[in-house]
């Protein structure tokens, strides 16, 4: 593979990783919105929000140093958005649960992306990138393991609230 041809699946790689932080932010926002019993959840969707906004910004920043046009970017990233919208799961009575797992299938897909694109970094031998995409996949990896350590609790404060006729709400 010559270095050209690897620069150029590393540069579709951080195109799609743009697009998928985008539909991440698409799918946190609005639970975020609806949550109203569950505040660990609600305070955790909100600083991964954040983090997720400066994944883009690095993402970004990735894409500029590789001298990448961003308005062709831009047009990209808008014509991906809504791909995974499906995950969403406004008006379920458990609607908590399905978004938890959702979520914790998302995270999974995040990190496995940002491995693949440090192999394509290093491939390329786009190594100064490997820092920014290493600072995502952490990000990634502690947002995968607090939602993993929170199942079971979610689930059973579900399970109290809906005894208590309280399943319609979130
Ligand atoms: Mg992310
Ligand atoms: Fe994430």
């Amino acid at each position: 593979m010559t270095q050209t041809n690897a620069r150029a699946l590393f540069i579709t790689g951080i195109k799609n990783a743009h697009a998928m932080e985008n539909q991440a932010l698409s799918i946190m926002k609005p639970q975020i919105s609806r949550i109203e019993n569950y505040p660990d959840v609600a305070r955790r969707l909100e600083q991964h929000i954040k983090e997720t906004e400066g994944q883009i910004a690095r993402l970004e920043d990735i894409l500029s140093r590789v001298g990448e046009d961003s308005s062709t970017f831009k047009d990209w990233a808008l014509s991906m958005s809504g791909g995974m919208a499906a995950l969403a799961h406004t008006a379920a009575s458990d609607e908590i649960l399905k978004n938890t797992l959702a979520n914790y299938a998302f995270e999974h897909f995040e990190i496995a992306a940002y491995k693949s694109l440090l192999a394509l970094a290093e491939l390329g031998e786009i190594t100064t990138a490997c820092p920014a995409l290493e600072a995502n996949l952490k990000e990634e990896e502690d947002m995968a393991e607090w939602l993993d350590a929170n199942i079971r609790g979610v689930t059973l404060h579900f399970a109290t609230l809906s005894e208590a006729g309280e399943k319609a709400k979130v």
